[in-house]
């Protein structure tokens, strides 16, 4: 087995924020930061994940982490290294924490010993790194079994879940009962949102936070309409455009340029004028791409109208092993649509060599698009909701977790109350994409209700706080419960 692998946190200052905030709101930002960088001298804090590119954790913590280092506080990032069936394993508890079999692995005595049995490989290399006193951020069911070693060597254990569902039922349960074992040793919990907080957990360990964006990263940084067509046309999902280069500004400032192309299923490249309806998900299916094609297909028969699955290139996303076999059931269906609409739609596989690159190749289809849809089936919180809606786009999205929390059905979006609906789905977008003034109306109000509420700045200070609380528990009790937004 390789070893854990650590990521490049390039620092990145805070007073980027400050034209966006205001020197009021930046003030109270760098007050924060400067209580921080003195309580956490000397302690190092460690998130641990299970891949680095491709969804939603290794997307948070490349957005949210160059500010934690940029105001002064030692943070590390690893990511773990797979084992025999690991991802396999996690997958499933992933799948079972959203109320889905997913492929039906069983998770007996078994699947726990390989589960531990790759924690052991990771830990007997971490154990040589992480101090007492440090604090460990742990994501996702993958890296919890390293709970109780980090207690036992003296660390501070914060559990971040980013999965959940509204309604737990049998499989849920089952996922809780596999991992309570190491949860329960663990110093705070953190969860997206209020329902997903496990029955039974200690409440007074628990906070809820949801999850954000950075407004200035290659993946949401602002881009001039050419060149989005450039980025387009380099990626092959729109023919050749003139002039312009297709150009972006990296993660740490400097000038980066897209040049790889996606692997496409198209007929042919985007019209000019094509109106496009997007979706942006892995290759999952809970995200549901095939339900969305499916409600294309039966609802969408005028001509201008394109369909755009955009995904990260299967291969790429370690911790996910079922994205191939969903896209290959995605391509039979495609080769059996007719061919009229066949011809109006893209299925993108974006590669994920250079993650600036891929970045900037999601902003620009992003940008592109006239509609974005999140026809998940169950959504953790479903960053790509906020990415669209910091674009100023109309989104149309499922009734199911996070994405409520982000769309107020006719304010800034709109909710589908059943996701497997499709003509609910296909009512919805027509009616955006035949409105360009709702459509208009909806995005500005899309794009307030991230600054509101899901710039990474704004939890800058929950953060600190969650932190603090652990080095110095006495301190904060009275202000332990972080408000939801
Ligand atoms: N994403 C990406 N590259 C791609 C396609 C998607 O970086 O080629 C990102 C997407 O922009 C979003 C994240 O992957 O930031 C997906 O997060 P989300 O919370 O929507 O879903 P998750 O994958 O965590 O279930």
């Amino acid at each position: 087995m390789e070893l854990p692998k650590f990521m490049l946190i390039p620092p990145q200052r805070l007073d980027r924020y400050r034209p966006l905030l205001g020197d009021g709101r930046f003030a109270e930002v760098e007050r924060v930061a400067a209580q921080a960088r003195r309580d956490f001298e000397g302690h190092a804090i460690w998130h641990v994940s299970s891949t680095a590119r491709g969804g939603g954790v290794a997307e948070l913590l490349r957005s949210l982490l160059p500010y934690v280092r940029g105001a002064g506080i030692d943070t590390r990032w690893v990511v773990l290294r797979d084992g025999s069936d690991f991802f396999t394993i996690t997958k499933s508890l992933h799948n079972r924490l959203h109320g889905s079999n997913g492929v039906g692995v069983k998770l007996g005595r078994h699947e726990r010993r390989l589960y531990e049995a790759t924690l052991e490989m990771n830990w007997a290399y971490l154990e040589r790194l992480i101090q007492p006193g440090d604090v460990a951020y742990l994501h996702d069911p993958q890296p919890l079994g390293l709970v109780p070693d980090l207690k036992e060597r003296g660390v501070q254990v914060i559990w971040r879940c980013h999965v959940g569902v509204d309604r737990p039922n049998a499989l849920t349960r089952e996922a809780w009962d596999f991992l309570r074992p190491y949860a329960d040793e663990a110093d705070a919990y953190v969860f997206s949102r209020r329902e997903y907080v496990w029955h039974g957990l200690a409440e007074e360990k628990v906070w809820v936070m949801p999850p954000s964006i950075d407004p200035f990263s290659p993946k949401n940084q602002e881009l001039d309409p050419p060149v989005v067509d450039a980025i387009l046309a380099a990626i092959g999902l729109q023919p050749a455009a003139g002039g312009v280069a297709p150009v972006y500004r990296r993660g740490d400032g400097s000038p980066g340029r897209v040049d790889r192309r996606a692997e496409l299923l198209q007929e042919a490249p985007l019209p000019q004028d094509a109106r496009v309806v997007l979706q942006v998900s892995r290759w999952d299916r809970l995200k549901d791409p095939h339900g969305l094609l499916e409600c294309f297909e039966l609802f969408f028969n005028d001509p201008s109208i394109h369909l755009v699955l955009a995904a990260p290139s299967p291969d790429a996303v370690a911790d996910d092993p079922e994205g191939a076999v969903v896209l290959s059931t995605l391509a039979r269906t495609w080769r059996f649509l007719p061919e009229e609409k066949r011809r109006r739609v893209h299925l993108v596989s974006l590669p994920m060599n250079d993650l600036d690159e891929n970045a900037a190749m999601v902003n620009a289809v992003q940008r592109r698009a006239d509609v974005i849809v999140q026809k998940s089936i169950a959504e953790g919180f479903g960053l790509t909701v906020a990415e669209a809606m910091w674009k100023e786009k109309p989104v149309v999205g499922s009734r199911v977790g996070g994405i409520q929390d982000q769309i107020v059905d006719g304010e800034n979006g709109v909710l589908v109350d059943d996701a497997h609906d499709l003509e609910a789905f296909g009512r919805a977008i027509h009616r955006l994409v035949e409105d360009p003034a709702l459509a208009a109306r909806l995005g500005e109000a899309a794009r307030q209700r991230v600054f509101d509420r899901f710039l990474g700045i704004n939890r800058l200070a929950e953060y600190v706080e969650l932190v603090a609380s652990l080095m110095a528990p006495a301190q904060t009790t009275a202000s332990r419960k972080a408000p939801t937004a």
